[in-house]
């Protein structure tokens, strides 16, 4: 037995809920955080398919992609889907939890699921996230210098990409006088004071910031900490959505339209006129990516492969690139392997399984 909220952490660590588009509701859907996990189905969606699965497994936890409370609750009499779903969890004692559009937003989520089912090298974010990163600074005595900066890495701050504990340090001089009520930790209150410090710099993701700031100011000796945070410009190369990558060989668009066919195991592909030319740069968005199209011809994609493509939206490829729609479910269909692995990696022991049963709602003719 694992408690739910280390399940949930976990998962909340390598995508914070705070990167889920303004309209989702990614996250707990149905449980109590402490209760004890005996075994997690996971599928796409929670539906009373998936729910009767996990029962008959002794599970009781479904981890889905989609949200189950999506559009918001008004009763629970059971009238719709959402409503029967939810009382059959609450009643059977099933936690539903969700991961959307936050594991949209990360390298390692949704898109890169895709991206590694055809085999991409060199990947890339498709549309990289501004604004998610802080720079911390803070003027630290010299001889607390490591305590500080190993308590704010130990916080998460200073991960860069595949890089941890990264920070810049300049040594200076800082001045201060203390009023009667102070007890400075240097020098004489009423008296000024001169101190060697170093100017301590350290990237921070924006949701890591308070966790970062706390730890720092326990760690940091001085009863007055003089600390600046400055939000950032820079793109994360980390986090964002969709991805762009090559083939490693390039390959005819009708031989790539076979071998996307065969991978995806979908039945029909909507796709844009082709262009006769070969396909090396392929970029991808699980879901409803239309979105993300100018992002892929900006990018110079040879294909842009994602579902849900409404008919006006085929216009916008223009020549440029091939849309290829091949459904909402078989683009995001190895979401759950994705999680399946991830869980694995930090539950190695625990039972987690996909489900059987979830099938996708459209069928083709
Ligand atoms: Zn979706």
């Amino acid at each position: 037995m694992i408690p739910l909220r280390d399940i949930t952490s976990y998962l909340e660590g390598l995508a914070p809920p705070s990167l889920q588009e303004s309209y989702d509701n990614s996250g707990l859907q149905v449980g109590d955080p402490n209760l004890d996990i005996s075994g997690i189905l996971v599928a796409l969606d929670a539906s009373e398919g998936v729910l009767l699965e996990a029962e008959k497994l002794g599970f009781n936890l479904v981890l889905t992609h989609h949200p189950v409370i999506f559009g918001g609750l008004k009763s629970l009499t059971g009238r719709s889907g959402p409503e029967r779903i939810v009382k059959m969890a609450i009643q059977k004692e099933i936690a539903i939890y969700s991961a959307h559009t936050n594991f949209d937003a990360i390298a390692g989520g949704v898109s890169t699921a895709m991206a590694n089912r055809l085999g991409l090298v060199n990947q890339q974010i498709l549309a990289p996230l501004s604004g998610g990163l802080l720079k911390v600074v803070v003027f630290v005595p010299h001889a607390q210098l490591e305590q500080v900066r190993q308590a704010m890495f130990k916080a998460g701050a200073g991960k860069l990409g595949e890089y941890d504990s990264c920070s810049f340090n300049l040594e200076g001089s800082g001045t201060f006088r203390g009023g009667e009520g102070s007890q400075p930790f240097a020098g004489e209150a009423g008296v000024f004071h001169q101190e060697a410090e170093t100017r301590l710099e350290i990237i921070v993701h924006a949701e890591l910031s308070s966790r970062v700031i706390s730890s720092m100011l326990a760690a940091h000796p001085y009863e007055e900490v003089a600390y600046d945070i400055y939000p950032l410009e820079n793109k994360d190369p980390r986090r964002g959505m969709g991805v762009i990558g090559r083939l490693e060989d390039p390959m005819e668009e009708e031989v790539f339209l076979g071998f996307l066919k065969d991978r995806f195991s979908a039945s029909v592909i909507r796709h844009t006129s082709l262009r006769g030319k070969a396909v090396k740069k392929v970029a991808v968005c699980g879901g409803a990516g239309s979105f993300l199209l100018g992002k892929a011809k900006a990018a110079g994609a040879d294909v842009f492969v994602t579902g849900d493509m409404k008919y006006h939206q085929f216009f916008e490829a223009e020549g440029q690139l091939v849309v290829m729609d091949i459904g909402h479910f078989e683009s995001e269909q190895f979401t759950r392997e994705l999680f399946y692995d991830l869980l694995m990696k930090k539950f190695p022991k625990f039972a987690v399984r996909l489900s059987e049963t979830e099938k996708n709602p459209i069928k083709y003719f």
